[in-house]
């Protein structure tokens, strides 16, 4: 697929930079000139001047007010002098004069010499234009004029090139794709529908989280449909100057009409598609408000005109579009691009490996697996860093192991080497990790623990325990969540026991800990004092921008009773992981002392050693 700019007109830019090389002599012409002419008089000193005229040497004087000319008078031979001196201020010069009978007047006013007043007009704007042009030119990247300002930058993409986008680059969204290759029939055979009296749809809005295959899939569309594709990310249309995004929306569905049938494709429409009435106090973003109106209006136009257009649209924020975009004839139609599940990433890692020389061993079912939550351009990502691994060791073909290492950079940051324990935090963290995967091995709901290390990651994990779920999971009981968050307090459990103090290192456990207990009781309805009630209002509010509001109106009482569970949660998952660390104390001793030795235990060895956790005789079960 070529990519083009669009034409620019090259006069524009040809007419900016003449008028920039006249204003550029003329402004020489007006500060030089005059300056070259009046050099001609020699100047003296005013005291000399004062003193000459005492003297009677002086003829007749002008006075000017930055000037003073005067004429010596003719002596023995010596020739009249025309001389000139900068005056001071002397209110006595006139008397002085008088009393030496000198003839004095002032110099004229300068006839107004019509070049000049015509560049103190001409010269300022010029300038202005010259400036403003500069500027234009740096931000844009591509040449531009000042003239073409308000053409749109979309970039269209021809058909009937080779390295077009396909449906078969994209995996793992199936519905959306199948919606999609509707609008490619109507893009390819228009009269079936309209034949029936179809309306074509207008507006297709692609929603889903960033790296789903949003772009990757309006590509796709572009190349399947065969049809003239303009393309143009939401922030493109907004500049500086107001008026200028309007322009473009008008300037690109101009374009559009006349090549139709043809798509336009808006990425990132939320950059000028944001709720209108989110404008804080200052009543909105002038530029941003006309933009979207344009837009509005002209999808709503080009029907009438009887133009075949699709407007393709992305977002990852769709809350926080205008409601007029949404409404029937506009983006009527939104498509769901969400998060890949097992058999999709499977699918996409394919389409990535193909990129790639695979080893023997590798297995991408078992990769997808273990990537639950990655978007599409995660498993990319992936597929590239375990081929970046494979090359640094000097290998032929990427294997198994470097995937699984490349998982856990994608998962928790690079290793950060660098980043050294002293001897006694390296054991505070080595108990900590261990008291998270002692209580995990134990815990429903939280996945196998794959790995314990404590070779600092990313920025904020010191060490870390993984535990990847075998499957990918929807629903969570009530059981399984007070499991994590046993896990969670686990760590801290841990320096509890061993060391009778605590660190500022779980922290972050105990966040995480307190979200998931505040969700059961205010979102899930888990608590039984309160019932099965949603606490929590979700609804966004559109004043607020992007906000929520915190809570449903409640009662006192209701606020402080949901403390209370919360702290009962979280109260009782910290009792249940002491007790389950006091009773495998040796366990806990025994596997810190080795972590600290090896700094990380995983695989095969890590699940003998937690086979042999003894699981607790509960007095009272988990959930209660
Ligand atoms: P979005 O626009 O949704 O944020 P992109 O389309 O820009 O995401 O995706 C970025 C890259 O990730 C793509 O170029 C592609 O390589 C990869 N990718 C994302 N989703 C998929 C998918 N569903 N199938 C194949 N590759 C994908
Ligand atoms: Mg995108
Ligand atoms: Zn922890």
């Amino acid at each position: 697929m070529a990519i083009k700019d669009n034409p620019q007109p090259s006069r524009g830019r040809l007419i900016g930079n003449i008028l920039f090389l006249v204003g550029a002599a003329l402004l020489f012409i007006n500060i030089f000139l005059p300056n070259l002419f009046g050099s001609s008089t020699p100047q003296v000193p005013y005291s000399l001047f004062i003193h000459q005229v005492e003297e009677g040497d002086v003829a007749r004087v002008s006075v000017g007010q930055n000037q003073i000319m005067y004429q010596t008078k003719e002596e023995d031979g010596r020739p009249a002098q025309v001389l000139a001196t900068t005056p001071i201020f002397d209110l006595e010069l006139p008397k002085k004069l008088e009393a030496s009978g000198v003839e004095f007047a002032a110099i004229p006013p300068p006839r107004n010499n019509w070049l000049t007043s015509i560049l103190g007009w001409v010269i300022p704007p010029l300038i202005f234009v010259a400036i403003w042009q500069f500027f234009i030119g740096r931000g844009g990247g591509a040449p531009q004029g000042a003239l073409s300002i308000s053409k749109s930058r979309a970039k269209v993409y021809v058909p009937g090139d080779d390295s077009k986008v396909t449906f078969g680059d994209v995996a793992g969204c199936d519905e959306a794709k199948a919606e999609l290759v509707e609008i490619v029939d109507f893009l390819k055979s228009p009269e079936r529908y309209t034949q029936i009296g179809a309306r074509i749809p207008k507006g297709v809005l692609l929603v889903g989280p960033p790296g789903t295959g949003k772009t990757l899939l309006a590509k796709a569309v572009a190349g399947e449909a065969g049809v003239p594709f303009f393309s143009i990310s939401g922030s493109e249309f907004i500049e500086l100057f107001v008026g200028v995004g309007s322009a473009r929306v008008r300037d690109l569905f101009e374009q559009a009409q006349k090549q139709s049938p043809c798509i336009i494709f808006i990425d990132e429409l939320d950059a000028i598609g944001k709720s209108r009435s989110s404008g804080g106090f200052y009543g909105g973003n002038d530029e941003r408000e006309q933009t979207l109106n344009q837009l509005l209006t002209e999808m709503d136009g080009f029907a009438a005109v009887g133009a075949t257009v699709i407007v393709l649209a992305a977002t990852n924020r769709p809350e926080t579009l205008d409601p007029a975009l949404l409404r029937p004839g506009r983006f009527d139609r939104q498509v769901l691009v969400d998060r890949p599940d097992l058999k999709g990433r499977e699918a996409i890692l394919r389409i990535h490996a193909r990129k790639v020389k695979l080893g023997d061993d590798v297995d991408l079912h078992t990769l997808a697996a273990r990537t639950p939550g990655f978007a599409g351009a995660d498993l990319a990502n992936l597929v590239n860093e375990a081929a970046l691994l494979a090359a640094r060791n000097q290998r032929q073909a990427v294997s198994q192991a470097d995937f699984q290492e490349a998982i856990e950079r994608v998962v928790a940051g690079l290793e950060k080497k660098s980043r050294v324990l002293n001897e006694s935090e390296k054991r505070i963290v080595a108990y900590h990790e261990v008291g998270h995967a002692l209580v995990g091995s134990l815990m429903p709901g939280s996945g196998r623990v794959e790995k314990i290390s404590i070779v600092p990651r990313g920025m904020a994990a010191l060490g870390y325990t993984l535990q990847l779920p075998t499957e990918d999971r929807f629903l969570q009981s009530e059981g399984e969540l007070r499991g994590q968050i046993t896990t969670l307090l686990g760590g801290r459990s841990a320096e509890e026991i061993i060391f009778g103090d605590v660190t500022t290192g779980a922290s972050n456990d105990l966040q995480r800990a307190t979200d998931l207990a505040e969700q059961m009781v205010t979102t899930f309805g888990m608590s039984k004092v309160l019932g099965p009630l949603a606490y929590q209002q979700g609804r966004p509010v559109a004043f607020l921008e992007g906000g929520m509001t915190p809570r449903r109106a409640i009662s006192e009482q209701t606020a402080e009773a949901i403390d209370q569970e919360v702290k009962d949660i979280v109260e009782t998952a910290h009792q249940h992981a002491l007790a389950i660390l006091r009773q495998n104390r040796e366990l806990l001793e025994q596997i810190s002392h080795q972590l600290l030795e090896v700094e990380v235990i995983e695989g095969e060895e890590l699940q003998v050693l937690l086979s042999q956790v003894k699981p607790m005789a509960l007095a009272t079960p988990l959930t209660a």
